[in-house]
């Protein structure tokens, strides 16, 4: 008997992003249902050839998806909110994006981060449904993979303590009872898979990365034992990820075939070794990290296997990614832009089961086995590790001399507030957006051209002007007060920035799924960060040029940055995070020296960085807020300086927005259906803030009594000397029309409220 290699979950998105096109092909009626099946099928297939052909033993199926697979899981269970007319059965295609992406009489479900990733899932709104099987999704895709390419695949289910955490439309009281319900649809699904013929089965419970009820373990014990009874035969992996469990003891012992534990995250080889692993079970780890891009040190793998080696027996032990591969890109293969000594340090999912396959072949055959591919490795990662452009002697000394002072700002916020509102002159419920305004066909083609050389930099630069002049033009005749530039040179947020700091790379087809058919590409940090040189102010200063309102200067800000790139593992994040920040000071001090009066930092991205493990949060917020100062307190106190997050479950990080010291935050609110709002209650909040008036994410225009509402809500809470008036977050994925008609309502129904004042 030797041990087996496996994959938790694959990347849907295709090797250049085929999946997405398809999808927004049939969103946009350009191809037919039948179309669009057909040629994810086909993706997918492919997907699983490919693990096929690098020699993963246990390939997932299932992990498939046409939006997000807690959405599948709702529909499958028949979840599915009133307002979409759902009339049970199977649920079709057109609720099921319904859902997703709402529609003119319904809005969407919430979405949020899926724990500390920029993965975004459709939260279940159980509300007063009966959850039923409406199909066997898991059953479906094993048959599949059987059929087609003779994979005995294995299954990945969402597992029941996580999918209810996850899910609103309940009391907490009740989420025992409620577990109940579900456990007869998953006795359900594991039974007829057993029948099938399916050997392991996958069951994802993330949740026990975070600090649990002892109930809901005891919960969780026994329904497990359930799930044990009912198919006896097929092998249970209850698979945790992203941390190490809180909880190990309890998990370890219950009743499943392996326990998937990641040993990258946190420190689970100090729990084995405290309290050893149980002998009747396999040990699924995850050892090669399933959240960067970079090669793994094979021969420091193979000694830390080692040192699990004492706690199983040989065959005891699965190895696999630590989590699923959803969030690094498809293949490094395409990549034949990028610096060689960059490209030799990164591994992508394909690689990275390759690194796998290498392991399991040398934790059964020995080291001997895999001399090869251990020079190999070598040899690339010291080609990566000794690369001249990756340290910066200047900004390590720099970084030295600083103190916590050097991220305060020069006076308290009721001094600055006095003097920006004289400079500023500010309506009362001042309208404004978040920074991107719509990215047409015609911005991203044009784009295409320049980086192909098909235009020059100084026709791409006019281009981008136009752009600018066109809509200032516009936000004026909408009647804002603060006004945006648009940010249409900038692909993505982050990107953008990484392709001019110093430190950074970028790739060209390394995209992850972000929420949808949204993908991102995070830069690659691959050493020392420094600033190069000015990067926004060109844009801002032109649009500033043509217009007596102020115009926001628009950054993103370090947490965001790190938070959302691929960032290199021997220096500590908290310093690169500090680079980053001190690179963005001077950006923020340019901005000003050139008349920039407001400049807005993003941070939607801190939220979603918040460690699982509660006991670490307290370092992380620290850290978050001193490289926000770090950035933003250079300025002059009538310099305003606004922020601006996304997601709810604000109540967790309170005091680090207060901390943060921006003048104005901005926050999504909308899509968490007034959630959020509930949260100034309890506290006395004293800057100024919007709370997002109407969802983005939605193609739908919203209703003035909508907005409205929201606005009025709001301000039950907070003053209407402090809030802002605007939309959810960025423009970017809307088209032209819906933007202008959508805030042409926000704008109404502004001027409305501030009437009645
Ligand atoms: N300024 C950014 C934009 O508007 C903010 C985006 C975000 O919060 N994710 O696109
Ligand atoms: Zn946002």
């Amino acid at each position: 008997m030797t041990a087996i290699s496996s994959n938790l979950g694959y990347p849907r998105i295709g090797e250049k992003r085929e999946w997405k096109r398809a999808l927004e092909k049939f969103w946009k009626g350009e191809i037919t249902e039948a179309q669009l099946i057909s040629e994810t099928d086909q993706i997918r297939l492919q997907s699983l050839k490919k693990q096929q052909d690098i020699g993963v033993d246990l390939i997932p199926v299932g992990d498939f998806s046409f939006y997000d697979h807690v959405l599948d899981t709702s529909v499958m269970f028949g979840i599915v909110p009133d307002r979409f007319n759902y009339q049970g059965g199977k649920v079709d295609l057109e609720t099921y994006f319904a859902i997703a992406r709402g529609t003119k009489d319904a809005v969407a479900s919430e979405i949020t981060k899926w724990f500390n990733t920029n993965y975004h899932y459709i939260v279940p709104e159980l509300d007063n449904s009966k959850p039923t099987l409406t199909e066997n999704r898991p059953l479906t895709f094993y048959q599949e993979a059987k059929e087609k390419l003779g994979i005995d695949g294995k299954p990945v289910l969402l597992g029941p303590i996580t999918y209810l955490h996850l899910a609103k439309g309940y009391r907490k009281e009740n989420l025992l009872e409620l577990i109940d319900t579900f456990v007869p649809l998953y006795v359900q699904i594991l039974e007829e898979l057993q029948a099938a013929g399916a050997s392991w089965i996958q069951i994802d419970e993330p949740i026990f990365g975070t600090q649990l009820d002892q109930s809901i373990l005891l919960k969780a014990e026994q329904v497990y034992q359930q799930f044990a009874e009912a198919a006896p035969n097929l092998k249970i992996i209850l698979q945790t990820y992203f941390e190490q469990v809180i909880h190990y003891q309890a998990i370890s012992n219950f009743p499943v075939h392996a326990i998937g534990l990641d040993f990258v995250h946190g420190n689970t080889l100090e729990l084995i070794e405290q309290y050893g692993f149980p002998s009747n079970k396999v040990l699924a780890a995850g050892i090669i990290n399933g959240r960067n891009v970079w090669k793994a040190d094979l021969e420091e793998r193979l000694s830390f296997l080692e040192s699990i080696r004492p706690y199983v027996s040989t065959d005891q032990i699965i190895l696999q990614p630590s989590s699923s591969l959803l969030h690094v890109p498809v293949t490094k293969k395409l990549e034949e832009k990028l610096n060689n000594d960059i490209k030799a340090g990164l591994s992508f999912a394909d690689e990275k089961l390759t690194e796998i396959v290498t392991l399991i072949n040398g934790w059964n055959n020995g080291k001997i086995k895999i001399t090869n591919a251990i020079k190999e490795n070598r040899v690339e990662r010291q080609q990566f590790i000794r690369a001249s452009s990756r340290s910066n002697e200047q900004v390590k000394q720099a970084l030295a001399t600083l103190t916590a002072s050097d991220a305060v700002r020069d006076s308290s916020f009721a001094e600055r507030i006095k003097q920006q509102q004289t400079k500023l002159n500010l309506p009362l419920l001042p309208t404004t957006t978040i920074g991107s305004l719509p990215q047409t066909a015609v911005v991203r083609q044009t784009r295409t051209k320049w980086r192909k050389g098909d235009i020059t930099n100084q026709e791409y630069d006019q281009f981008i002007k136009e752009n600018i002049r066109k809509w200032i033009a516009i936000q004026e005749e909408l009647g804002l007060d603060v006004l945006v530039h648009g940010e249409f040179e900038r692909t993505d947020m982050v990107e953008y920035f990484g392709e001019k700091l110093n430190g950074f790379d970028v790739t060209e087809f390394g995209w992850v799924q972000s929420y949808g058919s949204r993908c991102v590409k995070p830069p690659l940090i691959y050493g020392d960060v420094s600033f190069n040189k000015p990067m926004t102010v060109k844009e801002s200063v032109y649009a500033q040029s043509l217009t007596k309102k102020p115009v926001k200067g628009m950054l993103t800000g370090p947490v965001t940055i790190l938070n959302w790139s691929f960032v290199h593992e021997d220096v500590a994040r908290f310093t690169v995070q500090n680079q980053i920040a001190f690179a963005l000071r001077k950006e923020v001090q340019v901005l000003e020296e050139n008349g920039i009066q407001i400049i807005q930092v993003d941070e939607p991205a801190l939220r979603e960085g918040l460690p699982l493990d509660e006991r670490k949060w307290k370092g992380y917020l620290e850290a978050a807020v001193y490289a926000f100062g770090l950035a933003t307190s250079g300025v002059s106190n009538s310099t305003q300086i606004h922020t601006h997050m996304c997601y709810s479950e604000f109540q967790d990080i309170y005091d680090t927005i207060d901390a943060l010291d921006a003048d104005v935050i901005s926050i999504e609110t909308s899509r968490s259906h007034g959630e959020m709002v509930g949260s100034f209650e309890d506290h006395t909040y004293d800057k100024e803030i919007g709370l997002g008036v109407y969802d983005i994410h939605s193609p739908r225009i919203p209703a003035k009594e909508e907005i409205l509402e929201n606005i009025n809500r709001a301000l039950q809470n907070i003053s209407p000397k402090q809030f802002w008036i605007n939309p959810d977050c960025g423009l970017k994925t809307r088209s032209e029309e819906e933007t202008i008609q959508a805030l042409k309502v926000m704008v109404d129904a502004a001027a409305e409220v501030r009437n009645e004042k």
